[in-house]
């Protein structure tokens, strides 16, 4: 019932951005005047946004600026912190992209002049713009947790971009002797992928009960609920009986406040825990550059017209992914796509002056328990009447009473939802 209610669900979501598209597909030219878009980070928002500009109309010059030339997925490293992937398939190039005619400048954008419009580069290179897309994902806010800053996180790695800490997770995990003690620190929302520490949580208890059985995981949360959490739970009690302990934040004051990453202890407001393996998802905030130009509140995220994801402090630019504060949109790399079509649907809208469609946005979050047991949520969005709510207006999560066929299914759902994503962002 659940996957027929979410195809259907999909499908309507599908069919409202490609009447966006169809609406947008015969731009007015201006003779002479080349217009320029700049997309800041080529991430699961920005390569969306740059290839949509340009597929709608090749007339505009998109540069996207990218600080690596290799894009590490967050999506799946859980599976690699578990041993059931290699880090190799989570990367990929802009080769795509570049065939596409987007501009890709492989460079760290240092500054935005708001005045000149235009963008920094830390090669020294400008780049303007008629309009500016930005989309650098998360900064990890270090010190928030007392103790832990970027010498600790080399310790007790966050694994929070995926890359050398989701390898040094690994190797942690794998240096472990049989017996240890592993503890998780999730943060409080909002955080980049709901969802993500509870399946991480699996996919270690996983490798340690076919690796090292006597080893338990200790998960001290900042919150007291959590992302499809009846659905985790009831995972954890089926496949990994007694290794799993989690502690709301209630009943440590909070979760994690401070860290000795020298003596390995973990400590909250009451008590103080001994780590083998520590992995502390520090609080978040929008990407340096987005703050560095002024586009974040008091929030330390962006705020934006959520019809369009313009900032509502700069005109001009638009804020995509979990930099921008999208309402009721989990910070995810499906929602960060959706929102780029979207902001690519209206920057092309508003430099051809033509009228913005209605919006409508789509999200679906899969969760690996084990390898053959997966769950998810999906949700379609509409925008309010009067545009200051992104609203679910419908959605699922997989049944509670699930049959193994189903949490099977799910699994090979997760892993074609990870291809097409990939091959959307970057052929
Ligand atoms: C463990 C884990 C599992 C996850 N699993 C899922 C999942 O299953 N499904 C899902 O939908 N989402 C998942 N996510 C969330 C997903 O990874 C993010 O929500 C998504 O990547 C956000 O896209 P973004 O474009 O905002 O940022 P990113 O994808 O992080 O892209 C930002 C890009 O900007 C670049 N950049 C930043 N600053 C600059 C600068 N100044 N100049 C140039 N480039 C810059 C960065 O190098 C990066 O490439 C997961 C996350 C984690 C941590």
């Amino acid at each position: 019932m659940h996957n027929l209610r979410r195809r259907h669900f999909l499908k309507t979501g599908g069919a409202s951005l490609l009447a966006c598209a169809a609406a947008i597909s015969t731009p007015n030219i201006v003779l002479g005047a080349v217009r320029k878009v700049v997309v800041v980070g080529g991430g699961a928002g920005g390569t969306i946004a740059a290839k949509y500009i340009k597929k709608s109309d090749s007339s505009i010059e998109v540069t996207l600026i990218e600080s690596n030339k290799t894009y590490n997925t967050c999506f799946m490293s859980n599976e690699v912190i578990g041993g059931n992937r290699e880090i190799k398939t989570l990367n990929h190039g802009y080769d795509g992209l570049k065939k596409r005619g987007v501009n890709v400048v492989h460079s760290t954008a240092s500054a935005i002049d708001i005045e000149k419009n235009t963008v920094l580069t830390t090669s020294g290179d400008r780049f303007e713009y008629d309009r500016l897309v930005v989309s650098p994902g998360i900064s990890i806010k270090m010190g928030d947790i007392d103790g832990y800053d970027s010498a600790a996180a080399q310790v007790m790695p966050h694994a929070w971009k995926a890359g050398a800490q989701t390898s040094l997770l690994r190797k942690q995990l794998l240096a472990m002797d049989d017996g240890g003690l592993v503890i998780l620190a999730p943060p409080a929302n909002p955080f980049r992928c709901p969802p993500g520490p509870y399946e991480r949580v699996c996919q270690i208890a996983h490798y340690l009960k076919h690796n090292k059985p006597k080893s338990k995981i200790l998960v001290i949360d900042a919150k007291d609920k959590f992302s499809k959490q009846e659905l985790f739970m009831q995972g954890w009690e089926a496949r990994y009986k007694g290794m799993i302990d989690w502690v709301p934040g209630t009943e440590t004051g909070g979760g994690v406040t401070s860290v000795d990453s020298a003596g390995m202890v973990v400590s909250t407001d009451f008590d103080d825990f001994s780590a083998d393996v520590a992995n502390i998802i520090p609080p978040q905030q929008a990407g340096d550059i987005a703050r560095l130009a002024g586009l974040s509140d008091r929030t330390g995220w962006c705020p934006v017209h959520l019809g369009t994801f313009e900032s509502k402090i700069h005109k001009g630019i638009y804020v995509i992914g979990d930099a921008s504060l999208a309402n009721a949109m989990p910070k995810s790399a499906y929602a960060a796509n959706s929102q780029a079509k979207v902001c690519a649907t209206a920057v092309i809208a508003s430099l051809n002056e033509t009228e913005m469609p209605e919006p409508s946005y789509v999200n679906t979050c899969y969760s690996l328990v084990a390898p053959d047991y997966g769950i998810s949520i999906a949700a379609v969005y509409r925008l309010s009447e009067d545009q200051s709510e992104i609203k679910s207006v419908s959605g699922g999560l997989t049944a509670s009473n699930a049959s193994p066929d189903t949490l099977r299914r799910e699994v090979q759902y997760a892993y074609s939802w990870y291809d097409n994503i990939v091959a959307d962002m970057f052929s």
